[in-house]
Order: structure tokens, then sequence, then C-alpha cells
């Protein structure tokens, strides 16, 4: 008979450990708190406009095309992207501008250009990282690295000699400072840390292997938005006979004899034989599995940063923006002073602009656009319960018309707002954090929660568990969860 499998959540990850885990022969259930998939991944429609609520830059998409390929489907067949020539366009206070490119030579030119640094180093600072990346991701973002004989084997040896390497211990701000010795070049580098929501003054400036994936690898672009990725993923899931119960909250892991065998959702008990959590990992302890013993170490770092988001249809065209744009803190320092140590709103924060309708042309009406305006936030304290959503509007929007010369309050027809609060109601997304636990020292690596856990038959995929957030390591934790199964149960 075959075996079946429930997981809880219909995040990226939940969805791709759902198709794995059904090609490997389980029946499997997903159970859906929202009445649709994706999980922080969401599309919001107002009239003819289109917003990516959460994630807006695609790297690694082989990683979401494997999941297809698996299933013996072309991936084009079900989702389209597109790569993006021009990666980022990045605004300073004093009006200077510089472009990032996927080439790195390209790249490294307008460094030089714009900002008078050696073309050359940064052509050797990203190969650099892409060589540390190369040597490392196979190790310890493709593997369960908490499995420490599957760690120590002697084919790994080059790459844990690489990680004791003194220099990755120094902050990514030390590092990138000292090779660049510009400080508009080295908040464009020190940004790569708030990519897994952490502070670029601490945490180690191993994670420059994430400049790698942009500059040598390429920044994409789903044709129809981000969501097209959870909509590909849905397509296939079902296809292949994976099922699914929306609107199913589910209240409790059931567990006897410290062995995982159901889920209660709805008041109703359903048994399955091996369970799989896609909710955030600390309100999984806390609300599924209240009554066992929950892994501190695991559960106590500290979070990662939070979001405040705008979504505006805007009435006009801004030919000065691209798709990706920043507007930088002059005292980026002191931005996440603000953010990670007192814990509160910075008065001159760093601006996201994402506009998809400059690639994506359904996405917004002739001569609009859909602004998808960001700033990093801390995840919620007992000090920042209520942000002062006015006031940061305010000065957003003087950022906004400084830097760009434009008034655009005068042209924001319709706006829609993410908190943290909004994060953490909407996906149960502890303390609101966009990527689970911080990656602020060294060992946070070793501090997300595992895959596996110690109650047997109970398996964790997503952005809060090994090897962390974004989409790329999300489905890299579902492969990781689905094959620990595997080898586990294999029938
Ligand atoms: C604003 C923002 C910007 C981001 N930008 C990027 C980006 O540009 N690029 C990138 O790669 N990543 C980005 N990320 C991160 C990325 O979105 C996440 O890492 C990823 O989507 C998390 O997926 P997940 O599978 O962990 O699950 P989640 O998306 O967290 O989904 C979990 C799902 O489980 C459901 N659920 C939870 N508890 C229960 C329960 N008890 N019962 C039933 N269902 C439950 C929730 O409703 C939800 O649908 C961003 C995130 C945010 C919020």
């Amino acid at each position: 008979m075959k075996q079946n499998a429930i997981i809880v959540g219909a995040g990226v990850a939940g969805l791709a450990c759902a198709i794995r885990l059904q090609k490997q022969g389980y029946d499997v259930t997903i159970f859906e708190a929202a009445d649709t998939p994706g999980g922080k991944i969401k599309s919001y429609q107002w009239q003819d406009f289109r917003f990516d609520t959460g994630p807006s830059l695609l790297t690694l998409p082989h990683l979401v095309d494997e999941i297809f390929e698996l299933c013996g489907k072309n991936p084009r067949d079900y989702f389209q992207f597109i790569q993006l020539p021009l990666v980022t366009k990045y605004f300073y206070s004093d009006g200077k501008i510089v472009d990032s490119y996927s080439d790195p030579i390209k790249f490294a030119n307008e460094a030089h250009q714009k900002l008078q640094v050696n073309p050359n180093i940064v052509t050797s600072f990203l190969n650099t990282q892409k060589k540390t990346y190369q040597l490392l991701a196979p190790i310890f973002l493709e593997n369960p690295i908490h499995i420490f004989s599957r760690l120590l084997r002697i084919k790994n040896i080059p790459a844990l000699i690489k990680i004791s390497n003194p220099v990755l211990l120094f902050s990514m701000n030390f590092v990138n400072s000292y090779i660049f010795k510009n400080n508009y070049l080295v908040r464009i580098f020190n940004r790569y840390g708030t990519y897994n929501g952490s502070n670029p003054y601490k945490m180690p400036s191993l994670f420059n292997i994430i400049s790698h994936l942009e500059h040598n690898q390429g920044a994409y672009l789903p044709s129809q938005g981000m969501f097209a990725i959870v909509d590909a993923l849905h397509k296939i899931a079902i296809e292949i006979g994976v099922k699914f119960n929306f609107n199913s909250y589910v209240d409790s892991i059931l567990v006897a004899n410290n062995t995982a065998y159901g889920v209660q959702s709805n008041g109703q008990k359903h048994q399955a034989n091996v369970v799989v959590s896609n909710m955030d990992i600390n309100f999984s302890y806390k609300k599924l599995l209240s009554s066992q013993k929950a892994p501190k170490i695991h559960l106590n770092t500290p979070q990662s940063s939070s979001a405040l988001i705008f979504h505006w249809a805007i009435q006009t065209t801004t030919p000065i923006l691209d798709v990706h744009n920043i507007l930088f803190a002059d005292n980026y320092k002191e931005e996440f002073g603000y953010l990670f140590d007192k814990k509160l709103l910075y008065f001159d924060p760093t601006i996201y602009l994402y506009i998809s309708s400059k690639c994506v042309s359904n996405d917004a009406p002739a001569g609009s656009e859909n602004w998808f305006v960001m700033i990093n936030v801390p995840h919620i304290t007992d000090q920042n319960l209520q942000i002062d959503i006015i006031e940061a509007r305010t000065c957003i929007i003087a950022k906004i018309n400084r830097f760009l010369k434009i008034n655009i309050e005068a042209n924001i027809i319709h706006e829609n707002i993410t908190t943290p609060q909004s994060l953490q109601n909407t996906t149960h997304s502890y303390l609101g954090s966009l990527y689970g636990g911080s990656s602020n020292t060294i060992i946070s690596a070793f501090l997300r929660h595992p895959n596996y856990s110690a109650i047997k038959k109970m398996y964790f995929c997503g952005g809060t568990v090994h090897p962390g957030g974004g989409i790329p390591l999300c489905l890299l934790s579902a492969k990781i969860t689905s094959n620990l199964i595997e080898e586990k149960y294999n029938f």
C-alpha cells in the first residue's frame, strides 16, 4: 500500500517538497491556511495593476526547472523567465547613479567609469566569490550539514579548510571596505547582507558569495511576475496527484511515542506516515508541537529583519528608473545600527523600488507603473509593536522626490501597505522576519534548525530552516528534506 505524507504549508518549499515526495511514491496532501498557495510569494491586483507582494528577484532559476524535469516535463511549458541585462540601478544622495550588471566585466567598467575603482579589483573579487561558492555550495547548501559524519568526509576537507580561513570571520563590511576603498561600491556589495535579512557590519564576509549569484550567474524575472513560479509549481503538483486542502490551518502535529503520525486541522485528525512542516520553525514548535521539547539552540537565534512595503499604482512613467532600484542611505552603518541594535525605524532609510511593469507590460496600464516600495525595518519587538507608518511614508516620499526630482505623491492613485505585523499574520512568519534567523555570526548556518528532527517521521523545509531563506535556498531545503525521507524510509 502507498505511504502518505502530509505537508503543512504551501510556500515555495512546501510545494517543491510535495512534488518531490509524490515523485518518490508518496501520496502527498498539503494543508494550507490561506486560500491560495505561495506563502510569501503572492500577487496583489488592483484594477489593471498587478503587484508581486514578496520576492522580486530570482536567482538560480535552474533550481525551479529541476522540479519540472524531475516530473519528465519541459519547464518552459510551465513558466518562462528573462535574464535582466541591468540588475539594479543605484542612486546616491549626491546625484551619482551606478548601474549594476550580471556581466562582471561590464559591471567592473561601470565601477571604473563612475567610481574610479580599478576594474580588475572588481572582476578579481567576483571571481574569488565564484570559486568560494563553487567549493562551498555542494557541501553547505545542498547537504544536511548537521549530520557530522557526512560533513566530515575526506572529500569535504578543502571546503572545511576554506571556511576556517580567518578572513571569512571578518565582517562583510570590513573586507569590502579593505578591498574596494570606495564608500559607493562598498555599499553596493554590503547590500547583499540584506538578501538574507542580516547586518553586513556583523555578518561574516563568507556571505560575499551572494554577490556571485547576481553578478556571475544572473538576475532573472519570470515573464508573468514572481507569482508565476508558484502558479507553475502548483499546476505541476496537481498534475502529478498532490492534493491540496486550502483554508486549512493545522492546529497541531500529532505525536505519539516520539513519532509524528499526522496533523489536526479544522477539528479533524489526519493520519500520515511522514509529516513535513513548511511553517516557520519557531511557530512550528510554539504552535504545532507545543508539548514537545523545543531545541532552544536553534530557536533562540536573533531573527532577520522585516519589511515595510508600499504598493503604489502610479499614474505616470519614470524613465530614470529600471526594474530594480536602490536609493541609498548616506550612513549605511547607522541604518543597520537602527535595524539590528536599536530595533527602531531609521530616519533616512535605504529605499528599494521594484517596478515589474518595466518588463511585464501587463502589470500596469499604458502610461502607468506598479511600484513596490520597500524599506528594511526591524523584526517585531516589544518596543516597536506599532511602526509609525505615516512617519516612514513621509520620509520615503520626501527622499524619492529629492533623489529623482519628481513629485511622486501626486501620482499615487492607489496604495496597499504590508507591515511586519501583516506579514506575521498572513504568512505565520515569526516576528514578521523575512528569512527566519539572521546570519550575523559564522556559526549561524549551524544554528539554523536541521531539516530533520528528534521526533521520528517529522521533517522541516523552508526559509527558516537549513540552508536558509530566499527562493533558491528554499528549493534546496525541499530537496534535502525529500532526500532524507527517501534515505530513511525507502520502501
Ligand atoms: C518582502 C519580501 C521580499 C523578499 N525578497 C526576496 C527576493 O527578492 N528573492 C528571494 O529569493 N527571496 C525573497 N524573499 C524571501 C522568500 O520569499 C522566502 O524565503 C520564501 O518565499 C519562503 O518560502 P517558504 O517555503 O519558507 O514558506 P513561506 O512563504 O513562509 O510560506 C509558508 C506557508 O505555510 C502556511 N502555513 C504556515 N503555518 C501553517 C499552518 N499551521 N497550517 C497551514 N498552513 C500554514 C502559510 O500560510 C504559508 O502559505 C522575500 C520575502 C519577503 C517577505
